[in-house]
């Protein structure tokens, strides 16, 4: 069947539900979101969905993301080999935000001949951020298509706003002085700009710019947040005097799309841990998927938890002296106990037994975070981390390391008001075990803390209930569908 041509489809029985084709870029904090979307499409709004993954790797943590998104079985999912870069040349070294763009660019006849390879065409193309490229593919079908940016307004705004700060900023972004100023949202620090922006003459720079450009060719977009949540840059990004003016097409709020909770995921041993700890007495250490941190920060951060005499769960890493996103492409994989505790303080894992667990590489987080225990947690603040603790209640300690994590840790302290954070950025200098011993003991027992406590669990309802019938996300994602249809009708009639 050909189909670039539509009327190709005309004998076939037309299909009764809209179906959404989804395409995710490589990595856990892309593909999470993706797949609860195309979910959520399924579940409540009447599409069928297929979700595109091109795999980063086998990893232990990524078949347990695709095979839970299975059961119950609500969308095909289609694994594509993530494409080998050495035939482009591109150093290995290469950040990794340029590498997920140069794969998802190197996977386009990939993705293109799966998408044409489904028995019917689909009905409309969801794209995440790196594949922005892939948008023509919906000329080509001559279907609506959307990008799903599955993070927060605000960094969607910088990102729009790229564009024009490249044509009027002089110098690298983080020498300027003052914020960045981006129309009708609150200003950026120069040193919270996404990584991508910290070196202007680097490839990701590029790609990045190029993205901003390329999501306006979009019918819309969905965003992983919720009104309530960012009213004042939802507006500015919807207003015709300003940023509206960049995006020209709808912004659909969707958010927050997190994992489920696994009924059986933190496993007999975890769990009976967890349940003989007191309410809200646990603080939860991780950084993400890829996240890492240096061996002289590792050992600080076992001494600031030790003195803090806090009760913890640490999901351990080896340390990386090259990047904080170490272990991005390696996702999962478990590194040896007995190594890993090498890093640490000598006797820390005895001398803490009693209070703290240490969990090798990987953790079921979502599980971990909505135990009654859970009262803290120090987070590298990926957009996915971030909704998780917000949607159970947990107010943070920031530690930003890659990507847009410092704008995202700079928005849940000044203005979600849920965070607390050391004085310098963890990815600028290590944090001494004095101050994080403060920041775990202020964040679990003070009030500061409480308040903070409360806060979050406002947003948890405010959140519950934009994704109810009737709440903000849910009839977004409605408006969405009509609109699809609307688009669809109008591309049929060849407008
Ligand atoms: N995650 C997990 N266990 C871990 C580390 C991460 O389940 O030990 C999940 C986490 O719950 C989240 C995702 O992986 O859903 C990470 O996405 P995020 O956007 O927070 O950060 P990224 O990994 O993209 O930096």
């Amino acid at each position: 069947m050909d189909f670039n041509h539509p009327s190709s489809n005309s004998s076939m029985e037309k299909p009764k539900k809209l179906h959404a084709a989804l395409l995710s870029s490589p990595g856990m904090g892309h593909l999470v979101p993706i797949i609860e979307l195309g979910k959520r499409l399924v579940a409540n709004h009447g599409f069928e969905a297929t979700v595109f993954v091109l795999s980063s790797q086998a990893s232990r943590a990524e078949t347990e993301i695709i095979e839970s998104a299975m059961t119950p079985k609500l969308l095909d999912i289609v694994e594509l080999p993530a494409p080998d870069l050495t035939a482009t040349g591109l150093s290995p070294d290469e950040s990794v935000f340029a590498r997920v763009a140069a794969m998802m660019r190197e996977a386009r006849h990939v993705l293109r001949s799966a998408l044409m390879a489904l028995e019917a065409r689909p009905d409309v193309l969801i794209v995440d951020l790196f594949g922005t490229e892939h948008l023509c593919i919906g000329d080509e079908l001559g279907i609506p298509k959307y990008v799903y940016i599955a993070t927060s307004a605000w960094f969607l705004a910088l990102l729009l706003h790229s564009p024009t700060l490249d044509k009027e900023v002089k110098g690298e972004y983080v020498d300027q002085t003052e914020p960045l100023e981006i129309p009708g949202c609150k200003p950026v620090r120069p040193e919270d700009v996404a990584d991508p922006m910290l070196d202007r003459s680097g490839l990701q720079y590029r790609d990045f710019v190029r993205m901003a450009g390329e999501i306006p060719m979009g019918d819309g977009i969905l965003l992983n947040v919720w009104e309530d949540l960012q009213t004042e840059t939802l507006a500015a990004l919807r207003n015709e005097e300003s940023l509206g003016q960049v995006v020209n097409s709808p912004v659909y709020t969707v958010g927050p799309l997190i994992r489920p909770v696994r009924p059986a995921g933190l496993g007999k041993e975890l769990l009976e841990w967890l349940d003989k700890q007191p309410s809200q007495s646990v603080l939860f250490v991780s950084f993400g998927s890829g996240g890492t941190l240096p061996a002289e920060q590792l050992v600080e951060l076992a001494w600031g938890l030790e003195l803090s005499r806090q009760r913890f769960i640490w999901v351990l890493r080896k340390p990386t002296a090259k990047s904080l996103d170490g272990s991005y492409f390696d996702v999962g994989k478990v590194d040896g106990g007995d190594e890993l505790f090498s890093f640490l303080p000598d006797g820390f894992a005895v001398r803490t037994r009693d209070i703290g667990l240490i969990l090798p590489s990987w953790a079921p987080q979502v599980e971990i975070l909505s135990h009654p225990s859970m009262g803290g947690f120090l987070s590298h603040c990926g957009w996915n981390s971030t909704l998780e603790s917000i949607v159970n209640g947990v107010p943070l300690i920031t530690w930003p390391l890659y990507a847009e994590q410092r704008q995202n840790a700079t928005l849940l302290v000044e203005e979600i008001g849920v965070a607390i954070r050391p004085k310098e950025l963890p990815s600028k200098k290590i944090v001494g075990r004095e101050e994080i011993e403060k920041l775990v003991r202020t964040i679990m027992m003070e009030k500061e803390g409480h308040m903070m406590r409360a806060r979050v669990k406002d947003l948890k309802s405010s959140a519950e209930k934009a994704m109810t019938k009737g709440g903000t996300s849910f009839e977004s994602l409605d408006k969405m569908k009509e609109d699809c249809k609307m688009r669809i009708h109008q591309i049929k009639k060849g407008h």
